[in-house]
């Protein structure tokens, strides 16, 4: 069995460069902690990581700024497609450096750069006779002279007769549509009926790749650390069968089809948002004057690795090397494909999928505003969605933070340093004889780097981070079991090499945590007065017993304060909170009126004396109201809310002034007052306390 095992380090291809790329966000929202634990903080420790190795790394990023979401975020916004890639192109950036991402270059796709880059790659593969020019039929708007992408048309769903389905999907019933499926189509743009016209796209042969891209990910196997349900999402697609796939769309935001006769057209978001990575690495090279783009990206003795999220896994591992092999096939500058594409499951919140329109989500902003980018990082790194999903629990990160960072790490850092303080005037003691106890130490410590190193090589960030801990704990351990409080009194030099070896762990521990929290890293490395960017800061170094005996030491700070209970329920209910008050969604206000309008509602306090069905009708409700000076009637549609026996007694709001009707035959003097939501949900409203009839509203 044991001939079998060829260790990681004999198979490791020898790379010169390491090429990193994290998913670019799409700039029509904020990013969550989802996208934090899905692509950014697993390439970000690896980026960090492989600097630490002293290795040539290149870490790219950049907002995704094309596609119709965009343009219809614009539309409802009353503004530019522009204006709002530059409001989420900025938050996201900022919320990335508050985070600590280290990117060397984050770009944006609205670039010129980036839409002549992703002009050459489209003109690269029509020249060379790639590309399918097909026609169809597809909704048009006389009134805007436009076509409609999908969700730009609305109408019946032929499935499930809802009114209002979407032109790529009934929300109602899930079923997937074309615009030209609905029944009733209506434009979105301008509400008129869209009629069908021909239009013609070009098309990206994807099956002529199939046999090639079906041998590129055969060649990849868990043992270099391809996670293995990125290798089976991709074997799903193959067995599928691979379908051609437009490059070209009818839209006016993207980056325009250099064609003649395509001018209106622009590229479909899928093919330009992967050349993102390119372009914004030549951007890189730009900045710094440099070439050295082709580096990364054409010299096969670069390693490329691609963070994403488990959606985006048939773009990095099927799309975009379909692409890179087109193009290789007609150049000599030849891109390298990913050598992997290690791609996170999802996080949820509480048990749930984060949501924007349901306001079930935390604001990363907010939250760093808070908390400590560190204490994130930690809590996301162990608790990565890997191979499944996770969830981040608001206790969860109390926890880690309490009983983790401050009671383990931040406790043996304290009074590792606090001792020396107090006991050896500040400064680095000697290192006497080992006891079998240091050896034991000593040994822990000098396979640590290795350990770790080798775990993240595999893209195993969650046991990465826990081997690391566990190194902090052992440390507590030893400085417990070496009990210098004691030594110190009865056997100085034994104290003295006790206290030298905790040192040398506080320094360890400060490298090694150094990918997944750069800020505490660096403070605990700063106490030993070293310059940070020598080879004191090195992965390699990181075990070795290099501090000198007499270093003077910096005072230390307490490294993670711990947070309350009370902090943590205050985030706990404001998450209820906006959970609940997801129902108020974003609705038209109507035009403003003035206080004289208002005056003339005549809005009354009222109790329910009787209340039935009105015979024959499933909605309403006939009640008999007190208004104090006189007794009503009237007619109310909530009985799928309410039964009559829920009514009686209770105080209610009406318009007192409305003009009687009749409703199924019944007579209603009035209206009641309730509050309904897009849900559906509906409560009547009533007053906070008691008030009596009659009372007037206003
Ligand atoms: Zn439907």
């Amino acid at each position: 069995m044991l001939f079998g095992i060829r260790t990681i380090n004999q198979m490791k291809k020898e790379y010169k460069r390491i090429l990193i790329t994290a998913a670019l966000p799409y700039a029509n929202g904020k990013i969550h902690l989802g996208h934090l634990a899905g692509a950014y903080l697993p390439a970000d420790i690896y980026a960090r990581y492989q600097r630490l190795k002293k290795r040539d790394v290149l870490f790219i990023c950049g907002s995704d700024e094309h596609g119709v979401p965009i343009t219809i975020t614009a539309e409802n916004e009353k503004t530019t497609p522009q204006a709002i890639v530059d409001r989420y192109h900025e938050l996201n950036k900022i919320a990335f450096e508050k985070f600590g991402m280290s990117f060397d270059n984050y770009s944006r796709t609205s670039l010129p750069l980036h839409h002549s880059s992703a002009q050459e790659f489209f003109l690269k593969m029509h020249r060379a006779g790639i590309l399918k020019e097909k026609i169809e039929k597809q909704l048009y708007d006389q009134k805007a002279k436009m076509f409609l992408p999908d969700r730009y048309v609305e109408g019946t769903c032929p499935t499930c007769k809802a009114p209002d389905a979407r032109g790529d999907q009934c929300e109602k019933c899930g079923t997937f549509l074309n615009p030209t499926d609905l029944i009733d189509p209506k434009s979105k743009i301008s509400g008129d009926t869209p009629i069908v016209r021909e239009t013609s796209h070009w098309y990206f042969p994807l099956g002529d790749y199939q046999q090639r891209l079906k041998d590129y990910i055969d060649g990849k196997n868990t043992e270099d650390g391809w996670r293995d349900n990125v290798i089976k999402y991709c074997q799903s697609w193959f067995n599928d069968g691979l379908q051609d796939r437009a490059v070209t769309r009818d839209l006016q935001w993207g980056v325009e089809v250099p064609l003649e006769g395509y001018k209106d057209k622009v590229l479909y978001v899928w093919f330009d948002a992967v050349l993102g990575y390119i372009s914004s690495t030549k951007e890189w090279s730009q900045k710094n004057g440099n070439e050295k783009w082709k580096d990364y990206w054409t010299n096969e003795d670069t390693k490329y690795v691609a963070f994403i999220g488990k959606d985006n896994v048939v773009f990095h591992c099927i799309v975009f090397p379909a692409m890179l092999m087109a193009w290789n096939d007609n150049s000599d500058v030849k891109y390298v494909l990913p050598t992997n594409v290690p791609a996170n499951e999802f996080l949820n919140l509480e048990g749930q999928k984060f949501s924007k329109s349901r306001g079930w989500g935390v604001d990363v902003d907010e939250f760093l505003e808070k908390y400590p980018a560190d204490s994130l990082r930690y809590a996301l790194a162990v608790n990565m969605p890997e191979s499944r999903d996770a969830d981040f629990y608001w206790k969860d990160f109390q926890a880690k933070h309490n009983n983790e960072l401050a009671d383990i790490l931040g406790n043996f850092v304290n009074r590792t340093l606090t001792f020396v303080h107090k006991n050896f005037d500040g400064v680095v003691p000697q290192l006497y004889e080992l006891s079998d106890l240091d050896t034991a130490f000593v040994n822990e410590l000098s396979f640590k780097p290795e350990t770790v190193g080798n775990l993240i090589e595999q893209y195993k960030f969650r046991e990465a981070v826990l081997e690391t801990m566990n190194l902090a704990r052992f440390a507590n351990k030893y400085f417990n079991d070496s009990e210098p409080w004691k030594t110190i009194k009865n056997n100085p030099e034994r104290c003295s090499t006790t206290i030298n070896l905790c040192l040398q762990a506080v320094r360890t521990l400060s490298v090694l945590f150094q990918p997944v929290m750069p800020g505490v890293a660096h403070r605990i490395h700063s106490l030993f007065n070293l310059p940070t960017t020598s080879e004191n800061f090195s992965w390699n170094n990181a075990a070795k017993l290099e501090l000198k005996p007499g270093t003077k030491l910096g005072i230390p700070e307490i490294l993670f304060t711990k947070i309350e209970d009370e902090i943590i329920q205050k985030e706990l209910d404001k998450l209820n909170v906006s959970s609940k008050s997801s129902d108020v969604q974003v609705v038209e206000i109507k035009p403003t009126i003035t206080i004289e309008d208002f005056k003339k509602i005549d809005l009354r306090v009222a109790t329910v004396v009787e209340c039935e069905k009105v015979p024959k009708s499933e909605k309403l409700l006939k009640l008999q109201i007190s208004l104090g000076s006189e007794t009503r009637q009237l007619v109310a549609g909530i009985a799928q809310h309410y039964k009559p026996t829920d009514l009686v007694g209770k105080k209610i709001i009406v318009v007192a002034n409305l003009q009687p009707t009749k409703l199924m035959g019944t007579d209603s003097q009035g209206m009641l007052l309730a509050a309904s939501d897009t849900d559906g949900k509906l409560v009547f409203v009533t007053t906070a306390g008691e008030i009596s009839n009659g009372a007037i509203v206003k």
